[in-house]
C-alpha cells in the first residue's frame, strides 16, 4: 500500500469512456477491464486451478466470511496464506466480509465497532470489524485487500444511505490504518495471531450511498481523502432497478481518480459488464457464470442456452460454435445434456468451465477492441448477438 499507483493505464477508446490498463502485483500482473471469478471457499466451483489457468483467469476473488468461518483464517495463514493453501499462483482479490454478513445473517448486532453475526454453518456467533477483517486478509495474503464497508441495504432512505455511508467512511479509515500497522509492525501481526505473507498487498475502498448521486459523489470524495490503491463501487445489483443501477455507474464512474483501478462489485451478466466497461470500470466479479453453469444456463455468444432444454437431445454442435474454451472444442450440446440431466459432475465442471471461459474470452476481446480503439463497434456487434436469444 503507498502513494504509488499500482495501475498503468495503457490505451483509452476514443469513442466512449472505456480503457485498458494493467495492474500490477506481488503475484503477476492483471490486464484490465477483467473478469474475476468468484472462488467463494478457497474454490472456484467445479473447477481446479489448472483449468482457470488455461481459462486465462488472471485473478480470481476470495471471500473472507466464508474463509474465516472455514478453514479459518489462522489455519490458511499457518499453512503460508491463500495463495499456498489452494496452489493458485497468479493474483487474489479478498472481499471485505461485510457483504455475506449484512446479507447471509438476519441475526446481526451493528455498533460503531463492527458487526456481531452468527455464522450460516453451525450458528456460532462472531464479530467482524474493520481490524478483524483486515487482520484476516492479511492471514490469507491476498493481493488486493478490500475496506470493511457496510453495504447499504437497498431500499434506503437518504437518510439510512447517509448514516450508512459515513459509517462505511469511518471503517475505511480503520481499515487503512489497520493495514498499515500490520504491514509496518510484525509484532501487530503476532498480537493477533497470524504472520504476514504478503507484504505488498493494495487496499480498495468502496463507495456506497445507495442510488442518490450526491451522496455517492460524498461518499467518493471521502474515500479519495484517506487515499486508497483502488476504489471499488458497492452496494449495487442489490435489488435495484437496471437503469439506477447505470445511473450511479454513469455518474461516479468518471469521478474516480483515473490512476487507479475501478471495481464495479458484484455485477454482473454479460450486457452489464459491457455497459460498465462502456463508462470506464476495470474490475469485475460475479458468481453468475458458474451459478447459472449449474443450473443448466449457458452463455454463449448468440445468446444465453438452457442446456436442459429437450431440443438439444440429438444436438451435435458445441454449446457455442463461436467459443474457443475447452469444452466447446471436445464436445457436443447432446453430450453435456446427459450429463446434466444424468446429475453427473461433470455436467457441472463442464458447463461451468464453458460459462467462466465465455466471460474471460468476452473481456480479452473487450481489452483487444479498446487498444485497436474500435469498442464501440464491438460492444455494438456483441451485444447484438447477446440479444439473439436461443435458449
Ligand atoms: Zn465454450
Amino acid at each position: 500500500m503507498g502513494s504509488e499507483s499500482l495501475f498503468n493505464r495503457i490505451a483509452n477508446d476514443e469513442s466512449t469512456k472505456a480503457r485498458t490498463g494493467r495492474v500490477t502485483t506481488a503475484h503477476g500482473t492483471v490486464d484490465t477491464p477483467a473478469f474475476m471469478p468468484v472462488g467463494t471457499q478457497g474454490t472456484v466451483k467445479g473447477l481446479t486451478q489448472q483449468m482457470l489457468e488455461d481459462a486465462g483467469a488472471s485473478i480470481i476473488l476470495g471471500n473472507t466470511y466464508h474463509l474465516f468461518l472455514r478453514p479459518g483464517h489462522t489455519r490458511i495463514n499457518q499453512l503460508g496464506g491463500l495463495h499456498r493453501f489452494m496452489s493458485w499462483g497468479r493474483p487474489i482479490l479478498t472481499d471485505s466480509g461485510g457483504f455475506q454478513v449484512f446479507s447471509l445473517n438476519e441475526l446481526r448486532k451493528l455498533t460503531e465497532e463492527g458487526v456481531e453475526f452468527q455464522s450460516h454453518i453451525d450458528g456460532s456467533t462472531h464479530f467482524l470489524s474493520p481490524e478483524k477483517s483486515i487482520d484476516i486478509q492479511a492471514a490469507l495474503g491476498s493481493d488486493i485487500v478490500m475496506a470493511f464497508d457496510e453495504c447499504t441495504p437497498f431500499p434506503a432512505t437518504r437518510d439510512e444511505a447517509i448514516a450508512s455511508l459515513k459509517l462505511t467512511q469511518r471503517w475505511a479509515r480503520r481499515s487503512k490504518q489497520r493495514l498499515s500497522d500490520l504491514h509496518s509492525d510484525a509484532a501487530n501481526a503476532e498480537r493477533s495471531g497470524i504472520t504476514v505473507v504478503n507484504q505488498t498487498q493494495a487496499l480498495f475502498g468502496i463507495n456506497q450511498g445507495s442510488t442518490f448521486l450526491d451522496l455517492r459523489e460524498q461518499s467518493l470524495a471521502g474515500l479519495v481523502e484517506i487515499g486508497f490503491d483502488g476504489y471499488a463501487i458497492g452496494g449495487l445489483s442489490v435489488g435495484e432497478e437496471k437503469s439506477a443501477m447505470f445511473e450511479v455507474v454513469s455518474h461516479i464512474a468518471p469521478l474516480m481518480p483515473e490512476d487507479r483501478p475501478r471495481y464495479l462489485m458484484g455485477v454482473g451478466t454479460p450486457e452489464d459488464i459491457i455497459g460498465a466497461v462502456n463508462l470506464g470500470i476495470d474490475m469485475f466479479d460475479c458468481v453468475m457464470p458458474t451459478r447459472n453453469a449449474r443450473n443448466g444456463q449457458l452463455f454463449t455468444s448468440r445468446g444465453k442456452l438452457n442446456i436442459k432444454n429437450a431440443r438439444y437431445k440429438k444436438d451435435g454442435q458445441p454449446i457455442d460454435d463461436a467459443c474457443r474454451c475447452a469444452v466447446c472444442a471436445r464436445y457436443s450440446r447432446a453430450y453435456v445434456r446427459h450429463l446434466y440431466m444424468s446429475g453427473e459432475i461433470l455436467g457441472a465442471v463442464l458447463t461451468s468451465l464453458h460459462n467462466v471461459s465465455f466471460y474471460l474470452d468476452m473481456m480479452s476481446m473487450m481489452r483487444q477492441a479498446i487498444t485497436l480503439g474500435t469498442f464501440k463497434e464491438f460492444s455494438d456487434s456483441f451485444l447484438s448477438g447477446l440479444a439473439r436469444g436461443q435458449d
